[in-house]
C-alpha cells in the first residue's frame, strides 16, 4: 500500500463555472496539509471529491495507491471524514455517541470500549465523558466529532474548516491535536481552511484561487519566497497615496481591508522615507515579515479574504 495521497490535474466544472483547474499536489501519511483559499476558491469541492461524495470528472486522485475513480469502497475504509455540520447527537453524552457510532463500523465490546478511552485521553476529553454533548463549548464538540471519525482507525483524516467558529485558544488546541495525531498515529490529515492561523501549523500547504492551485510547499518556503519586508500604510486617501508612492518610489501597492500594501528590501529605509516624503497624508505604518496571506497577494495580485 503506498502511504500517500496523490491528486494529479484533478478538474470539476458544474453547469455554470469550472470550480477546479488542473489541480496537483501530494501528501504523504503523517503529514498535515492545509488547502487554503478564499470563499469560492474550490476548497469544499475538492474536499467532496476526496471525501467520495462526489465523483471524479477529470484527472486522478489516488488515496493510498487505491483509484478514486474506481476503487472508492476500498478507500471509504481508510478514510475518516469531518464535515462543517455537526454530525453529533447533543442530547447523548459523548461515549452513547461514539459507541453508537463505533457499531455503525462493526465495532463493539472490549475493543470499541478500549478504543473510545484512548481517543477520549487523545483528545483530552476522558473527564466530561459521561456529559451530554449539547452542553460541551463548541472546541469541546470539535474535538469528540473529530474522535468518532478516528474511531475505525482511518489512515487518512479529511476535515472541512474544522476550526470555522471556534475561538482562538480552541483553533489552537485543534490544531495542536492534529498535528500530534498527525505523527503519533502517522495519519495523513488533510483540511481545508480559509484561516492563516491553521495554515501556518500545516506541514504543507496549496493555496486555491478561482480553482487553480496557486501555491504548493512548506508555510515557511512559500513566506521565503516573498521575501524583503512588507509594509502595510493606513492613510485617508488610500487610492491616491498609493499612486503617488508608485510614482516616487517606483514599488507597486495593492489596496487591503489593513491598509496599503507593499514590499520591498531594507523596509526601516522605506518607512522612514515614505514618511517623510507623505506626512500629512500617512496616518500609520506597520512593518513585518511576509505571511501566507502576503504569498497570496503576490501571487494573485488580491488579498486573501
Ligand atoms: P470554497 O469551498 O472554496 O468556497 P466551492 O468549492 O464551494 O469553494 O466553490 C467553487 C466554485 O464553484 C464557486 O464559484 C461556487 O459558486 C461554485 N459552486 C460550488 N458548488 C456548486 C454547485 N453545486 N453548482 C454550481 N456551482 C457551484
Amino acid at each position: 500500500m503506498e502511504n500517500r495521497l496523490e491528486v494529479e490535474n484533478l478538474s470539476h466544472a458544474y453547469p455554470e463555472r469550472r470550480a477546479l483547474d488542473d489541480v496537483s499536489f501530494s501528501v504523504p501519511c503523517g503529514e498535515i496539509f492545509g488547502l487554503l483559499g478564499p470563499n469560492g476558491s474550490g476548497k469544499t469541492t475538492l474536499f467532496k471529491i476526496l471525501s467520495t461524495l462526489m465523483p471524479i470528472t477529470s484527472g486522478t486522485a489516488r488515496i493510498l495507491g487505491y483509484n478514486l475513480a474506481t476503487e472508492v469502497r476500498i478507500i471509504r475504509d481508510f478514510l475518516g471524514v469531518v464535515f462543517q455540520h455537526p454530525g453529533l447527537d447533543g442530547k447523548l453524552t459523548i461515549v452513547e455517541n461514539l459507541r453508537h457510532h463505533g457499531h455503525l463500523y462493526g465495532l463493539s465490546g472490549k475493543i470499541l470500549h478500549n478504543r473510545i478511552s484512548e481517543l477520549l485521553e487523545c483528545f483530552g476529553v476522558s473527564d466530561r465523558a459521561k456529559e451530554r454533548v449539547e452542553i460541551l463549548s463548541g472546541g469541546l464538540q470539535r474535538r469528540v466529532e473529530i474522535a468518532k471519525a478516528l474511531l475505525h482507525s482511518p489512515r487518512v483524516l479529511l476535515l472541512d474548516e474544522p476550526t470555522s467558529g471556534l475561538d482562538i485558544t480552541a483553533r489552537q488546541q485543534l490544531n495542536d491535536y492534529l498535528g500530534m495525531l498527525a505523527q503519533m498515529e502517522n495519519i495523513l490529515v488533510l483540511m481545508t481552511t480559509h484561516l492563516l492561523e491553521d495554515a501556518e501549523t500545516c506541514d504543507q500547504v496549496g493555496i486555491l484561487d478561482a480553482g487553480r492551485l496557486v501555491a504548493l510547499g512548506e508555510p515557511d518556503e512559500l513566506k521565503a519566497e516573498v521575501g524583503g519586508d512588507v509594509i502595510l500604510i493606513e492613510s485617508t486617501d488610500s487610492d491616491t497615496l498609493g499612486a503617488a508612492i508608485t510614482e516616487q518610489f517606483g514599488v507597486s501597492t495593492v489596496l487591503t481591508d489593513n491598509g496599503l500594501r507593499l514590499e520591498c528590501e531594507r523596509g526601516h529605509e522605506f518607512v522612514r522615507d515614505v514618511v517623510a516624503a507623505f506626512p500629512d497624508e500617512i496616518q500609520s505604518v506597520r512593518f513585518g515579515k511576509p505571511t501566507l496571506a502576503d504569498v497570496f497577494i503576490k501571487l494573485t495580485g488580491n488579498p486573501l479574504v
